[in-house]
């Protein structure tokens, strides 16, 4: 901090206090972990310097053979934890890995073809008007994937996303009685679309996905299988999600985060079925520059991790935690889509406590907890006031908090959303961003838990 801070002292100041805010909080956003020491350090070192396009053994620019050890290490580590025949490691971010993913197969399933229709090997080959037409093909694809308020993400086809660009969209979400995914309905769904890619995977659906079943759908209707999963492959690591819950198997292409549950460096990964690996190969330049050689070196550290016996107890721990959390919550009253949870996850909707999820999360915030708003299905609010709150378990689970610690997690979420109440609108009305959390309420939960957090 004092080589930093004599350069920028306000990076250094706000590293510092971030530091002490995270220590301070319960850091209970489902997307977010603590890294270890080993990660965040292999980061942090030359390797950031060195530029090495294209992949190990064939790169664009000399003196790579240090990256090429770390990268050929990353994918070795991920091929093995995951069971996976190929894995890529370039990715900088959970979007990037879906652009390959998309990409390849866009490449594979229809560029390919039109290259071998026009007998050409590469798309330099071919004359502007076949180039025009590819083009126009490649612009012409359907993708289904889980709606954004049944927990489905952008960069699964929506339009604030490229990826809503690329393809035309359509979804499919859950059953309105139970919130729990229809697999014959996503199977109607698929079979009225007929997409180029259906995408399974979640970002805030706090359930198990059969993939088998998925794949089984995908096989029917022609499309390839691409699984995001990004939230949750820190349980598939574990061997917490296996057999019909293990994409892997069953996936044409997985795409994952390296930094959620998995507890890795921010980035991302693509593992593929053997034919699309020579396309997801293709990454840079398709949809990347230069690799970022510190953290594929940080992902090769964080895989090694994953593989020690030990995760496997911390993934449960995960899972375990989830459980507790969500019964905690529905025992003091609360009111969780679909009912609890089978992953990392729990979505309490609000609105039973006549809130807005941009309230709650204010409101659990002040109390020192820190929390992500997010929509229910057929959410009313809409995706930026939302009436939901959306809690995971993996970061204060690799502090050490146990069963004990998310019962009393879930008492004080109970209290503060029980004593918070909407403000009016200026306009007249309730505002869905005014709030009033009751006197004194706030500071006790923060005193409880940095009592909690003390410990860990
Ligand atoms: N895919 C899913 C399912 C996610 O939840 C996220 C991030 O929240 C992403 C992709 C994007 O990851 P990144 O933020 O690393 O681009």
């Amino acid at each position: 901090l004092e080589v930093i801070s004599a350069v920028e002292p306000r990076v250094a100041d706000a590293i510092t206090q971030e530091l002490a805010d995270q220590r301070a909080s319960l850091k209970l956003i489902a997307s977010e972990n603590y890294a270890s020491p080993a990660v965040l350090l292999t980061m942090g070192n030359w390797f950031s310097d060195k530029y090495a396009e294209g992949t190990v053994g064939h790169r664009f620019y000399a003196a790579c053979q240090n990256v090429d050890t770390v990268e050929a290490l990353a994918a070795e580590h991920a091929r093995e934890l995951f069971g996976a025949e190929y894995a890529y490691v370039q990715p900088h971010s959970g979007i990037d890995a879906n652009l390959v993913a998309f990409w390849a197969v866009l490449a594979q399933r229809v560029e390919s073809p039109a290259l071998a229709a026009a007998g050409a090997k590469h798309v330099n080959d071919l004359t502007d008007a076949d180039w025009a037409t590819l083009r126009r093909e490649l612009g012409d694809q359907k993708m289904l994937g889980m709606s954004l308020d049944a927990g489905g993400h952008l960069t699964h086809g929506f339009r604030p996303n490229i990826s809503g660009k690329m393809f035309e969209q359509s979804s499919y979400g859950t059953d309105p009685a139970t919130g729990l995914l229809d697999y014959a309905a996503v199977r109607a769904t698929a079979r009225e679309v007929r997409p180029l890619i259906m995408m399974a995977g979640y970002s805030a659906y706090p359930r198990r996905v059969d993939f088998a079943a998925m794949r089984e759908i995908a096989d029917e209707v022609g499309a390839t299988l691409v699984v995001d999963m990004a939230h949750f492959a820190g349980l598939v690591a574990g061997k917490v999600l296996t057999g019909d819950f293990d994409p892997v198997p069953h996936a044409h292409v997985v795409t994952s985060t390296t930094h959620k549950s998995l507890r890795g460096p921010r980035g991302g990964l693509v593992l593929a079925q053997p034919e699309f690996a020579e396309a997801v190969d293709r990454g840079c330049p398709m949809v990347l520059g230069g690799p970022l050689p510190h953290v594929m070196a940080a992902k090769a550290v964080a895989f090694a991790e994953a593989r020690q016996p030990t995760f496997a107890g911390y993934a449960q721990a995960v899972a375990d935690n989830a459980v507790t959390l969500a019964e905690g919550l529905t025992r003091r009253g609360a009111s969780l889509v679909t009912g609890g949870t089978d992953n990392h996850l729990v979505l309490i909707d609000v609105s039973g406590y006549g809130l807005t999820g941009r309230q709650a999360e204010s409101a659990l915030l002040e109390a020192g907890i820190v929390t992500n708003r997010n929509a229910v299905p057929a959410d009313p609010n809409g995706a930026w006031y939302t009436s939901g709150i959306r809690l995971g378990t993996p970061a204060l689970t690799t502090r050490g908090f146990g069963a004990a610690e998310f019962d009393r997690t879930a008492e004080l979420i109970v209290d503060v959303l029980s004593g918070t109440t909407p403000l009016p609108a200026a306009s007249g009305g309730t505002s869905k961003a005014k709030y009033r959390v009751e006197d004194g309420l706030a500071d006790r939960s923060r005193a409880a838990a940095a009592e909690m957090l003390e410990r860990h």
